[in-house]
């Protein structure tokens, strides 16, 4: 088999096998839903004709896409598309190369009419899209991939919606794009002189060293010294390299990195021996100030040097981003409701309330908070259930909020039964702290504050507390008085509905007990005991079973309202940031 046509067989199937192992680098584009946008082509063919042709264009997600076959038009290429395949034909000089492109592949390949070899193989960042029977991709792209092939001065400007294809004469160098051949030693030779190449040139590995404001690749060569092109870094951050010959092995001249300057490099032989570098470096993050390509004669190696400028707005803003997206998921943990804290009012040497019939409501609330407790562990095993107290015993009022908010609990349930001196008095009600709206209010919170007494040197441990330190904590407490109001009135609904107590509403008092947690805190007065009637329902174990239901039904409601007001306000947060 002659060498000519086994190698292009390989390229062939190179590129065959590039297209289908590596699929793209992002997910599948679609163009659905694009809106179209203004592009034009400004063409220079020489100094007496140049023209001026629009585009059909397509943007989405900030990025504009170009249909090839339009552009190809436009700059006067002969283009046919068959199924996905879009082939270009550009004649330059008698000579015709034909570009292939195929609909879902990140390669194009280049061969010389009535070949059958791949002369070169580009990479491109993303793949072209089929539509309306023409290949799409992102202008920038188009103009690398006929910039590079045609060797023409092909240009985006984005901001104007234009390309400048200056067709003319072949790309001269310029910052943006440059093609320098290697050719270092010989100072008699000028620009564009093409040393007579004798004999084999093998890359033998890849050296990588980031510096502090670029990075250095080194490609170490054996064999003769090889003519080689370097085209600088265009705005996606894509250089090629190509040798016009060289062998190696493209697993060891290939590297990825995570984070630097420098994103992937990727080594390609393609036809006539020739291998092509793709060097992606990260533009993200970084501009690329200078680029420069070099070969040592004393050691045999070519180098490529590229310095950076850290673009310090894209650092800024993408760690802004990253602390957002922290803060986020911080929140979110903070605002899981994932901790009831149970308080059963009194217990040990404080009795609270006791009922005509010797009732004593420390033994009362006791029975329906363990009731609530086992229900809410069962219903919901995701939320951990604190208990101030599980058994008979005394705890001073401020630990009782201290304990709670030592769980980082999510809400504060404090059960008690209420006594009044008139004996008709019945029914339910829930407070939240607050002013005292009414004498009876405070008569009640009055009556539960008493626990104090109980503790010892309660004068010393709650000096200071007074109306005026009441309305401090209350105010301390107004942060989460809207949820502390919201879990009351579904509460007070829950134990309505299971029990048929009469109903007194939610109410404002200043309860000591609610002063400390530092979480929406309700207290629930569940029936008088000082009413012989429902002296008798408290007593009994299903009725106070009842009012746990019936608490754990408002738990319920107030818990799906919270949780969708948290993700309604973290969505919120997100659209802000
Ligand atoms: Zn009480």
């Amino acid at each position: 088999m002659k060498e000519s046509s086994s190698r292009p067989g390989f390229a062939v199937f190179l590129v065959l096998l590039l297209t289908v192992i590596l699929p793209g680098k992002g997910h599948a584009l679609s163009l659905e839903n694009a809106r179209s946008e203004k592009l034009s082509l400004h063409a220079v063919l020489d100094f007496k004709v140049r023209y001026t042709t629009g585009l059909k264009a397509l943007r989405k997600n900030g990025a504009v896409y170009v249909d090839l076959r339009s552009m190809s038009r436009a700059l006067r290429l002969y283009n046919t598309i068959e199924g996905n395949r879009l082939s270009v034909t550009w004649s330059d000089k008698g000579m015709k190369t034909i570009c292939l492109l195929t609909a879902g592949s990140n390669f194009a390949s280049v061969r010389d009419e009535n070949a059958t070899d791949v002369k070169r193989v580009f990479q491109m960042r993303t793949a072209p899209v089929l539509k309306d029977r023409s290949l799409w991709i992102r202008a920038e792209d188009a103009v690398r991939l006929y910039s590079l092939w045609m060797n023409r001065q092909i240009s985006y400007n984005g901001k104007k919606g234009r390309i400048d294809a200056f067709l003319w004469s072949p790309r001269p160098d310029s910052v943006h794009s440059t093609v320098g051949i290697v050719n270092t030693e010989d100072r008699t030779t000028g620009p564009g002189f093409v040393p007579r190449y004798t004999g084999p040139t093998t890359l033998t590995g890849l050296n990588v060293s980031e510096l502090a404001n670029g990075i250095i690749i080194k490609f170490k060569a054996t064999g003769s010294k090889t003519p080689a092109s370097y085209i600088k870094p265009d705005s996606l951050g894509n250089a090629t390299l190509t040798f016009q010959h060289a062998r190696g092995t493209p697993a060891e001249l290939h590297r990825k990195f995570k984070g630097g300057f420098v994103k992937e490099i990727r080594a390609m032989p393609i036809g006539k021996g020739a291998m092509q570098i793709d060097i992606a470096f990260n533009t993200e993050f970084f501009n690329v100030k200078s680029s420069d390509f070099t070969w040592d004669p004393r050691t045999n190696t070519y180098k490529v040097m590229v310095m950076s400028d850290v673009d310090v707005k894209s650092v800024y803003r993408a760690e802004k981003e990253k602390r957002i997206a922290q803060d986020l998921s911080r929140d979110a943990r903070k605002w899981l409701f994932d901790t009831i804290v149970l308080d059963a009012g009194h217990g040990g040497k404080d009795p609270g309330a006791i009922g005509p019939s010797g009732t004593r409501e420390k033994d009362v609330v006791l029975n329906i908070v363990l009731y609530l407790g086992q229900i809410i562990r069962k219903e919901w095993p995701d939320v951990k259930v604190v208990y101030t107290r599980g058994n008979d015993r005394f705890i001073p009022l401020k630990q009782r909020g201290k304990i709670a908010n030592r769980n980082d609990g999510k809400l504060f349930v404090s059960i008690h039964c209420n006594a009044a001196r008139n004996r008709s008095a019945r029914g339910a009600e829930v407070y939240i702290l607050g002013p005292h709206k009414n004498k009876d209010a405070l008569r009640v919170a009055m009556l539960e504050n008493e626990a104090i007494k109980q503790e010892e040197d309660y004068e010393k441990r709650y000096e200071g507390f007074s109306e005026e330190h009441m309305i401090m904590s209350s105010l301390a407490q107004n942060a989460f008085t809207l949820q502390s109001k919201e879990a009351a009135r579904y509460v007070l609904k829950g134990m309505m509905k299971k029990t048929r107590m009469n109903d007194r509403g939610v109410r404002q008092a200043g309860f000591m007990v609610l002063w400390t947690p530092s979480m929406p805190s309700v207290l629930v007065e569940a029936g008088y005991l000082s009413n012989r009637e429902e002296e008798k329902m408290l007593r009994r174990l299903s009725f106070q079973k009842k009012i746990a239901v019936g608490i754990f039904d408002g738990l319920k409601l107030y818990r799906a309202s919270y949780e969708k007001q948290r993700l309604a306000s973290d969505m919120e947060t997100k659209a802000k940031g």
